[in-house]
C-alpha cells in the first residue's frame, strides 16, 4: 500500500509497504482521512522524525478485516481510535489528569506507525463508532476535538470570561470554535496572518488582531482591557511573552501549541497578579466520546475549520509547508491515494 514515508532531512516521499496483518483482537482499518497535526509537522520540517517511519495520528476510516477473536465490529464500520485510559491507580489519574498518568509507557514519537497510508492496524478494544449523522471525513478531527476540549475544562473558563487566544492555525481555530460552542462570546484572538484572522471571525471569535496590536503591560497593572483566560496555541515564546502581559488579576494562561524557542516568563508579574500558567496535554479521562458528541451536535462549523481541499499522499510534504507558513487556516486532511 502507498504511504507518505519520512526519508529525512525534512522530506517525505510515497513509498509502497506492506499491509499489516490482523493479530488475535486486532482490527485493519481501511484510513478514510488523516489530518496534518503541529506535531507531524515539528517532527518532520525540524527533522525529528526517525527515516522510515510513516506520521498521521488524526484518523478516521472503516472497518476493514477483523483478527481472530474480535466480536462487535463488522466490515465497513466507521470508526476512530479512542485514547489509552489511564491507570486510574496513580497521583495523576486520581487527581482527575489521566493525560499525563504516572504508568504510561514512556511517549516515543519516534517509533510511529502512523495513516499517511492506506490502512492501520489498531485493537478492537479501543474503536469507538462513528456516530450516523457525522461523515469519516469530518470524525477525522475527533483527536485535536478532545485536545480542544481537554484544555477549555482544565482552565476553568468560564462563559462570561473575556478570553484571548494566540495564534490561529487549526488548534487556535478549533479552541475558539469549541469556545463559543460552549457560551463564550468575548473571544479575542491575535494572529499574524490575515487570512487565519479572517477565519477566526468566522468560527467564533469577537475579534481578530495582529499580535502588535497587543499593548505591553504596566508594571504591576493589568492592561486596559486585560483576559481571564488566555489560551496560546501559537508554539512562539513571543505570543507567549504576550499572552501573560493581557492577564487580569487572578488570570489563568493555558499552553496549549508547543515551540521550539523558550519564553521568558516575568514571575514578578505571576506574583503581584496572582496568575496561573498552566499547560494542557492530550485528552479528558472520557476519551474521545464526548468530542465525537460534540463534532456530531451540528454547533461547530467544520466546513471551515477543515479546509476545503483535501490532500493525497504526495502532497503532504506541501501542505506542511504551506500549513507552518500560515498560509491555511484550517485543518487540511489527507486522502490516502496518489494523484500521479
Ligand atoms: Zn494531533
Ligand atoms: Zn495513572
Amino acid at each position: 500500500m502507498p504511504a507518505a514515508v519520512y526519508i529525512g532531512d525534512g522530506e517525505l516521499a510515497v513509498r509502497d509497504i506492506p499491509v499489516p496483518a490482523p493479530g488475535p483482537g486486532d482490527v485493519l482499518v481501511e484510513v478514510s482521512h488523516c489530518g496534518i497535526c503541529g506535531t507531524d509537522l515539528h517532527l518532520v520540517l525540524e527533522g525529528y522524525a526517525r527515516p522510515g517511519s510513516v506520521l498521521g495520528h488524526e484518523w478516521a476510516g472503516t472497518v476493514a478485516a477483523l483478527g481472530e477473536g474480535v466480536e462487535g465490529w463488522s466490515e465497513g464500520s466507521p470508526v476512530v481510535l479512542d485514547p489509552t485510559p489511564g491507570c486510574g491507580r496513580c497521583r495523576a489519574c486520581r487527581g482527575g489528569r489521566p493525560s499525563v498518568c504516572l504508568e504510561r509507557p514512556p511517549v516515543d514519537f519516534l517509533d510511529f506507525h502512523g495513516a499517511f497510508t492506506r490502512y492501520v492496524l489498531v485493537p478492537a478494544a479501543r474503536l469507538l463508532h462513528v456516530p450516523k449523522s457525522l461523515s469519516t471525513r469530518d470524525a477525522a478531527l475527533v483527536e485535536p476535538t478532545a485536545i480542544a476540549l481537554h484544555s477549555i475544562g482544565l482552565s476553568g473558563v468560564q462563559p462570561d470570561d473575556a478570553v484571548l487566544v494566540t495564534g490561529a492555525g487549526p488548534v487556535g481555530l478549533l479552541t475558539t470554535a469549541v469556545l463559543a460552542s460552549r457560551g463564550v462570546g468575548d473571544i479575542t484572538v491575535s494572529e499574524p496572518a490575515r487570512r487565519r484572522r479572517e477565519r477566526a471571525l468566522a468560527v467564533g471569535a469577537a475579534r481578530a488582531i495582529r499580535p502588535d496590536e497587543l499593548p505591553r503591560a504596566p508594571m504591576g497593572r493589568p492592561v486596559e482591557r486585560p483576559f481571564s483566560v488566555v489560551f496560546e496555541c501559537s508554539g512562539h515564546a513571543a505570543a507567549a511573552e504576550a499572552a501573560l502581559d493581557q492577564l487580569d488579576f487572578a488570570g489563568t494562561l493555558v499552553f496549549v501549541g508547543t515551540g521550539r524557542d523558550l519564553p521568558r516568563i516575568n514571575h514578578n508579574r505571576m506574583i503581584v497578579m496572582e496568575l496561573t500558567v498552566m499547560g494542557a496535554y492530550n485528552y479528558d479521562g472520557s476519551g474521545f466520546g464526548p468530542a465525537l458528541e460534540l463534532l456530531a451536535s451540528g454547533s461547530l462549523p467544520l466546513d471551515l475549520l477543515i479546509e476545503p481541499v483535501d490532500v493525497t499522499l504526495d502532497g503532504v510534504g506541501d501542505a506542511m509547508r504551506r500549513l507552518a507558513a500560515g498560509e491555511l487556516p484550517g485543518k487540511v486532511m489527507v486522502r490516502p491515494e496518489v494523484s500521479r
